[in-house]
């Protein structure tokens, strides 16, 4: 079985590859959560989203991936100054990997980017391992999706610890490693933006998506 897995925007435009691609070097987990919600609205493709407003997300270790294409279409976006780091292809407005700083090193993307041609996500890195968050589901929370889910946490910690301790962090497809900061645009979210797409977030949108 392969284990270079390779993954793209919407319109194909920005492109990259995971080498080490396995169900064992990889962390996929469905989350409920408002802000990941949020920022699918904000770029405008709730199509991304589970019936329930899900992001299906395979977190892998930053140096394990690379852009091979489309690098200059990349932005980040914060939706406050704390927090994670989504960056996506200002093409056609994909998200293209989910990080905090280089200290706590794991890049997580949708697992949809992944199914290109015969290429599935569930091939190359296994169905998910459990979603959390689940209180904040649109449409009621899917079974074993709420509460503190300590082996999902477990399993994600322990991902991420190996990665920083084996040297993977680096180099980091977001991070300019002799400036520590991130190598493409980025824009922060103002409260007022911030609470503006709350309408459309689960587990109660008052606002159509
Ligand atoms: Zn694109
Ligand atoms: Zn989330």
């Amino acid at each position: 079985m392969s284990t270079r897995a390779e993954f793209r925007c919407r319109c194909g435009e920005v492109r990259g590859v995971v080498t080490d691609a396995s169900p064992r070097t990889a962390n996929r987990v469905v989350c409920y959560c408002g802000d990941c919600q949020a920022f699918v609205h904000k770029l405008g493709r709730a199509d991304l989203l589970d019936a329930h407003a899900g992001s299906d997300i395979v977190q892998v270790a930053p140096a394990s991936l690379a852009f091979v294409q489309g690098q200059d279409r990349i932005r980040g976006l914060r939706l406050a100054s704390k927090g994670l780091y989504r960056w996506y292809a200002s093409c056609c407005d994909t998200p293209v990997g989910n990080t905090l700083t280089p200290a706590v090193p794991f890049v997580g993307i949708f697992a949809s980017a992944f199914d290109q041609g015969a290429q599935r996500a569930d091939d190359v890195f296994g169905p998910p391992t459990g979603a959390i968050q689940g209180k904040h589901a649109v449409g009621g929370a899917p079974p074993g999706s709420t509460g503190i889910k300590l082996s999902l946490i477990l399993r994600a910690l322990g991902k991420i610890f190996s990665w920083r301790l084996r040297g993977k962090a680096w180099p980091h497809p977001f991070f300019a490693r002799d400036r520590d900061a991130p190598i493409y645009p980025l824009d922060v979210l103002s409260r007022d933006e911030r609470e503006a797409l709350r309408a459309y977030c689960g587990p109660h949108p008052t606002a159509q998506a």
